[in-house]
């Protein structure tokens, strides 16, 4: 039902008391490793929903990809279109320190390796879909190949993150595009106004079909040409938010894809994001169809 295309990246997580200057060292926690990518985490979050997935990557031929697609196999994600080699798995460095700020450096490694030639040979992945999400830790040209391949009536959602200049030809196909505040802000750069009314009037102005921003805690605010509406979030207590755009997107696409409209989707998705911020972690935090149902 769901193809996504995008990152797949080993997140490499040290606790540190304060991060290093120029030229300093300081000890850390024990490393955790974990799976992550914004592509690798939405394929998770859909096939924990039980959406039928498939993702469309690229791995380096090293350990970091093994888990990667160990990762991907266990929550039951179609592997054939994660691609091996061209270069080291991509890798995020994190450091948290104990007010639980983040300081990352991301090598993409193969995530850069995944080229328009990959997309044409995915044809039939391709043809499968009822919608195909993207976001933009790939290249942008692979990303503009996926929307010349989409297959007749299928749906393309993208998350523009990180946040750049699209081409007129990718953000017409996107039905929704899908941001947060931060990235609705940058890609309407600065007049973009201060309420989420105004930047999905500004966004929708660029060219895509409909448009989707989500709020945190506040849930979603969903338009298209004809009308926009907010969709309240659920109250939880929130433990750890990564991945919780990631898990909503992923939702959100799934449903679209079966045939629901906007506001039905990202009432689903809101309940979705919410579970994922619960528990800690990215991929650890995506829930099931029926823990969604539960809260
Ligand atoms: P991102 O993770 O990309 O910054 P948001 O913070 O907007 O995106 O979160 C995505 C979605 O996750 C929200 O639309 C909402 O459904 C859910 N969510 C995030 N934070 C909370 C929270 N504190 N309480 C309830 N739901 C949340």
């Amino acid at each position: 039902d769901l193809l996504v295309v995008g990152s797949a990246n080993a997140d490499l997580v040290i606790g540190v008391e304060r991060r290093p200057g120029p030229g300093e060292t300081v000890l850390g926690s024990d490393l955790a490793v974990h799976p992550g990518g914004k592509g690798a985490n939405q394929a998770v979050a859909a096939a924990r929903l039980g959406a039928r997935t498939a993702l469309l990557a690229r791995v380096g031929d090293d350990g970091h990809g093994r888990l990667l697609l160990d990762s991907q196999r266990a929550a039951g994600v179609d592997t054939v279109g994660v691609l091996t080699g061209g270069a080291p798995t991509g890798v995020a460095l994190i450091t948290v320190d104990p007010s639980g700020d983040n300081s990352i450096v991301v090598s993409p490694g193969a995530n850069a390796r995944l080229t328009p030639a990959d997309v044409r040979a995915a044809k039939v992945l391709l043809a499968s879909a009822r919608v195909v999400s993207a976001q933009l830790e790939i290249p942008l040209e692979t990303v503009a190949e996926v929307v010349r391949s989409l297959a007749d009536g299928s749906r393309f959602v993208l998350n523009p993150s990180p946040p750049a200049a699209l081409p007129a030809e990718v953000l017409a196909a996107c039905d929704p595009l899908v941001v947060n505040e931060h990235e609705a802000r940058v890609i309407l750069g600065g007049s973009a106004g201060d309420a989420p009314e105004e930047w999905a009037a500004g966004l929708l102005a660029l060219g895509p079909r409909s448009v989707v921003i989500t709020l945190g805690a506040e849930g979603a605010l969903v338009a298209d040409g004809g009308s926009a509406a907010r969709v309240s979030s659920v109250k939880v207590a929130a433990v750890d938010t990564t991945g919780a755009g990631d898990a909503f997107t992923a939702a959100l696409a799934w449903r679209l894809g079966r045939g629901e409209d906007l506001w039905t989707a990202a009432a689903f998705a809101v309940r979705v994001g919410a579970a994922a911020v619960m528990k800690e972690g990215a991929q650890a935090s995506f829930p099931t169809f029926e823990e969604t149902q539960a809260l």
